[in-house]
């Protein structure tokens, strides 16, 4: 969705029209701009001047947490599943633990606040869609290996 800035105000502008996404109209006395959308003029939303608004990229430390989560929880599903006491339960049970999180990966997704303030990148379930990553249910599947395998962190439980 694409955002217009107008000072610390900021304007979500939406279309159904993949092809007319572009949330400012230029001013057609101005200068020409660079290739691609215009980066200035009057927003779509509002009618006020205003510029184009990249949302940044993801927070990297945010990025690395959810990495570190589910490697460690893969490496720990896997060891549990090699490992050769009651193999069937064991084996069904790392079989469920994989798919559970296949559909609670992360997905990244743009937020407003509602009141203005400037769009932003964050990292949710894709299933849960309102909870952060990993979610209750992918910290739920995690919790029991933690004592099988170290490096599991106090802010995943
Ligand atoms: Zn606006
Ligand atoms: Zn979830």
């Amino acid at each position: 969705m694409p955002f217009v800035q107008h000072g610390d105000r900021f304007c979500s502008w939406y279309t159904s029209d993949p092809a007319d996404q572009i949330p400012v109209t230029p001013d057609w006395w101005g200068p020409p701009q660079e290739s691609g959308w215009p980066h200035l003029g009057e927003c779509r939303a509002c009618h006020e001047r205003g510029a184009v608004y990249e949302v940044p990229p993801l927070a990297v430390d945010v990025r690395e947490q959810a990495a570190a989560f589910a490697r460690w929880l893969r490496e720990a599903i896997s060891d549990r599943a090699s490992r050769r006491e009651d193999p069937a339960f064991v084996g069904h049970r790392a079989d469920a633990d994989v798919a559970l999180m296949g559909w609670h990966g992360p997905t990244e997704l743009i937020v407003m606040d509602g009141r203005g303030g400037a769009p932003e990148r964050v990292l949710r379930c894709r299933e849960c869609k309102s909870a952060s990553y990993p979610c209750r249910t992918l910290r739920m599947v995690a919790a029991p290996y933690r004592f099988g395998s170290p490096g599991h962190r106090e802010e995943w439980l």
